[in-house]
């Protein structure tokens, strides 16, 4: 099953050499969420053949512009287009008044239920729960509430084994692949373990964006299979990383190696920057596997 990002904004602040602010998309098995939404993200997805009615949620880190500001263009757009399907935003509280009063000054009524569902910065607390993912919070530390994202797979059904498949009735096949034993028509019970094999684990994808250097979060990104950390310095700039809450990319590399995550994909690069090689080469001595995100690259989870 299809479960991958697309990064399709990877600057910080300033747009600058074909990069946008942050915005990224993920796919799970065909069920698209937005996560930020900066400046151009409508162009962004344009670019990436996404039709922005198959958008179904969109969450928001924190309000500031680079994370957020090309919230109303689509909120406007799916309108024009005669979206009829609910839209789910998720964001800080005061998001619901900015979209609110932007839709009051220009007298519009939305052709489609917008369900707004406000979320606090709480690590592993509840964001929501649908028939694709678990989604649960990051309190990620910056200038204003910023609440990170931990994207889980639901757990898989169990795979039933080939050389047994003649032995379970078709009718009882679900129940099996859910955990069951099997009771034979003479009443012999066939552990669920002679007939499954485990299924392959459930996969994550945390978003931590933006945030100073935060220990706090590992036990809550352990082992996830892709963490995107920003990393808006090198550690040369450490001490304007600090005062202004963000992160190197050498503290997001030791996140990653601490919480053991599987592979780390580095983002929100200061326009300072004209490569990134610099921040790869500085995260990779602490977390080799690690990637650079870049415009409209789509990365498996
Ligand atoms: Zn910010």
């Amino acid at each position: 099953m299809r479960f991958e990002v697309t990064t399709l904004g990877t600057g910080a602040a300033l747009p600058a050499r074909g990069r946008f602010p942050s915005a990224q998309l993920l796919n799970a098995n065909e069920r698209l969420y937005l996560i930020d939404c900066g400046e151009g993200t409508q162009e962004r997805l344009r670019q990436a053949e996404v039709n922005f009615n198959r958008i179904g949620r969109i969450l928001i880190s924190h309000l500031h512009g680079d994370h957020y500001l090309g919230l109303m263009g689509l909120i406007s757009s799916m309108h024009l287009q005669g979206r009829t399907e609910p839209l789910d935003v998720h964001g800080p509280a005061e998001l619901k008044e900015v979209i609110d009063l932007q839709l009051r000054v220009s007298r519009t009524w939305l052709r489609f239920p917008l369900r707004f569902h406000a979320v606090a910065p709480v690590n592993g607390g509840p964001v929501f729960t649908d028939d694709r993912v678990d989604v649960t919070a990051l309190a990620l530390k910056h200038r204003i509430p910023t609440t990170g994202y931990r994207f889980t797979e639901h757990p898989a059904p169990r795979k039933l084994r080939l050389d047994k498949l003649g032995l379970v009735p078709h009718y009882l096949r679900n129940a099996v692949k859910a955990g069951e034993d099997l009771v034979l028509p003479d009443g012999t019970r066939v552990p669920n373990a002679e007939l499954t094999h485990d299924p392959l684990p459930p996969r994550s994808y945390a978003y931590c964006s933006d945030t100073a250097f935060t220990p706090e979060l590992v036990p809550f990104l352990a082992e996830v299979d892709l963490l995107y950390h920003e990393a808006t310095f090198t550690d040369a700039l450490a001490a304007r990383a600090k005062e202004t809450f963000h992160s190197t990319a050498r503290q997001a590399a030791t996140i990653a190696r601490e919480a053991r995550v599987k592979r780390l994909l580095l983002g929100h690069f200061s326009s300072r920057y004209k490569t990134n090689d610099g921040l790869l080469a500085e995260a990779r001595s602490v977390f080799p596997d690690t990637l650079l995100a870049e415009e409209g690259r789509t990365f498996a989870i």
